[in-house]
C-alpha cells in the first residue's frame, strides 16, 4: 500500500511518498513560491538524482498536479500510474477541541476544519487548500487529516485554561491547544523504546526546537502541558516568533507605534524571536556562528533562546513532579551541540549530567547525550512527523 503525505503551507507544499509494506520512503519533495511565475518544484526520488524545476504554479491544485506528474514521470517517477497511490495523509495544524485523533476527511470534517479558520487564520486555510487540491486531482482516493493539536487534547483544564473571563472560553473557545503534537508523541514513544521502559511509567519532557519551538510535559504517554497556546505564538522564543510576553505590551505597542491588528500580528509572528534580537538572522546556525565570532546581539539572542528552554524544563519538571528523560528534536534540537549544552548546563539540580563528548558526536540517529551516572536521561531523537501521518493514514484507511 502506497501513501502520499502532504504538508501544505500558504505558499508551499511538502510531500513524501511511502510504501507502507515496509515503511520505506519512495520519494520526497517540495513546491515553494506557490502563486508565482517562478515557483520551484524540488523532487527527490530515492535512489535517483534530485530534480529541480522552475515553473509558473499559481495555486495549490496546480502544485499537486505537478507533483503527481513528477511521481509518474518516465525518468524521475516512482510509479507507473497515479492509481498506485492508495490514500493521502494531510498535516492539519489546528484541530481545536473537535479532534483528539486523526480522522478520515468527510464533508463534516471539512466543515469543522473551516470553522476553525477563525482561531487558526494563518494555518488552516492552507491545509484546506491541500485537501481540496488532492480531491480535485485524485477523485475517490481517501484523505486523512492528522492534527498538530490532537496529542495535546489530554491536557486538563488546569493546564489549558487561561485566567480570563469565562465568556471568552465559552463563546470563542479561547484556551491552550498546543502544537507539534505528532512530533512530541513520536519522539516520546521512541524515547521510551530507546530507554527500554514502558512509556506508561515515564515522565518525559520533549523539546521540539526548530524554526517553531515548543516543549511538552508527558506523563505516562499523555501530554499534560505544552508551551504553545491557542496559536503557535505562545511559549518559547522562536526563529521569528516572540513566544511569551506581557500581554499588555500588545495594546501599548499598537498605541505608541500606531500599529493595526494585522501589523502587530505580523510583528510578533514574523519579525520577532531570534531574528529581532540578533538583528538579522532567524537561523540558529548563523546566530551561533556570529556569536562565536564575537557579535554581542547574537550572543544575547542565543542566551535568551536557551535560557527560556531551560526555564520551561524546570517548570515542566515541577508539573510532572520529576523527570525521567529530556528529549531534543527538530532542526536545532537534533543538530546544535551548543544549544543542547547551554540548555542542560544548569539543570544539575534535577540530576541532569550532560556528557559533552556524547553531545558532540554523530547526527541523524537516536542517541543518549547524558552520562551513565545522570539521574535523567538526555536523548536526541530525530523527529519524523511524516511517518506518523503515513501510519495514521494507513491505520484509518485499512480498518
Ligand atoms: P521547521 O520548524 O520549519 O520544521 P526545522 O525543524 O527544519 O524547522 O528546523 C530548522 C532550523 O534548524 C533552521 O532554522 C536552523 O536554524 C536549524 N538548524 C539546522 N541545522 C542546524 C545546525 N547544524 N546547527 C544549528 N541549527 C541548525
Amino acid at each position: 500500500m502506497n501513501i502520499l503525505v502532504i504538508n501544505a503551507g500558504s505558499s508551499s507544499l511538502k510531500y513524501q511518498v511511502y510504501n507502507m509494506d515496509n515503511e520505506e520512503v519512495l520519494a520526497a519533495g517540495r513546491v515553494e513560491r506557490i502563486g508565482m511565475d517562478t515557483a520551484i518544484l524540488t523532487h527527490e526520488p530515492v535512489g535517483k538524482s534530485e530534480v529541480r524545476e522552475v515553473t509558473p504554479i499559481l495555486e495549490h491544485t496546480t502544485a499537486i498536479r505537478k507533483v503527481l506528474d513528477m511521481l509518474v514521470h518516465a525518468e524521475h517517477g516512482v510509479f507507473k500510474s497515479i492509481e498506485e497511490i492508495d490514500a493521502v495523509g494531510h498535516r492539519v495544524v489546528h484541530g481545536g477541541d473537535s479532534f483528539s485523533g486523526s480522522v478520515l476527511v468527510t464533508e463534516e470534517v471539512k466543515k469543522e476544519i473551516k470553522r476553525l479558520f477563525d482561531i487558526a487564520p494563518l494555518h488552516n486555510p492552507a491545509s484546506m487548500l491541500g485537501i481540496a487540491a488532492v480531491e480535485l486531482n485524485m477523485p475517490g482516493v481517501p484523505n486523512v487529516a492528522v492534527f498538530d493539536t490532537a496529542f495535546h487534547q489530554t491536557m486538563d483544564p488546569v493546564a489549558f485554561r487561561y485566567a480570563i473571563p469565562n465568556v471568552l472560553y465559552r463563546k470563542h473557545r479561547i484556551r491552550r491547544y498546543g502544537f507539534h503534537g505528532t512530533s512530541h508523541q513520536y519522539v516520546s514513544e521512541r524515547a521510551a523504546k530507546f530507554i527500554g521502559r514502558p512509556i506508561e511509567e515515564l515522565k518525559i519532557i520533549t523539546c521540539h526546537v526548530g524554526n517553531g519551538v515548543s516543549c511538552t510535559a508527558i506523563l505516562n504517554g499523555k501530554s499534560v502541558d505544552t508551551s504553545m497556546g491557542m496559536t503557535p505564538l505562545e511559549g518559547l522564543m522562536m526563529g521569528t516568533r516572540s513566544g511569551d510576553l506581557d500581554p499588555a505590551i500588545v495594546p501599548f505597542a499598537m498605541d505608541k507605534e500606531d500599529l493595526s491588528l494585522t501589523e502587530v500580528n505580523f510583528m510578533l509572528n514574523k519579525h520577532s524571536g531570534l531574528q529581532a534580537i540578533s538583528g538579522g538572522s532567524s537561523d540558529m546556525r548563523e546566530v551561533t556562528e556570529a556569536m562565536l565570532a564575537g557579535d554581542a546581539n547574537s550572543k544575547l539572542a542565543f542566551d535568551m533562546f536557551t535560557y527560556r528552554i531551560r526555564k520551561y524544563i524546570g517548570a515542566y519538571a515541577a508539573a510532572l513532579d520529576g523527570v525521567d528523560a529530556i528529549v531534543f528534536t527538530a532542526g536545532v534540537g537534533e543538530n546544535s551541540v551548543e544549544v543542547r549544552e547551554a540548555v542542560c548546563s544548569k539543570l544539575n539540580f534535577l540530576g541532569v549530567e550532560l556528557d559533552s563528548e556524547r553531545n558532540k558526536t554523530g547526527r541523524g540517529f537516536e542517541k543518549r547525550i547524558s552520562t551513565d551516572a545522570s539521574k535523567v536521561e538526555v536523548l536526541v531523537i530525530p523527529t519524523n512527523e511524516e511517518l506518523v501521518i503515513a501510519n495514521d493514514t494507513y491505520r484509518i484507511t485499512t480498518k
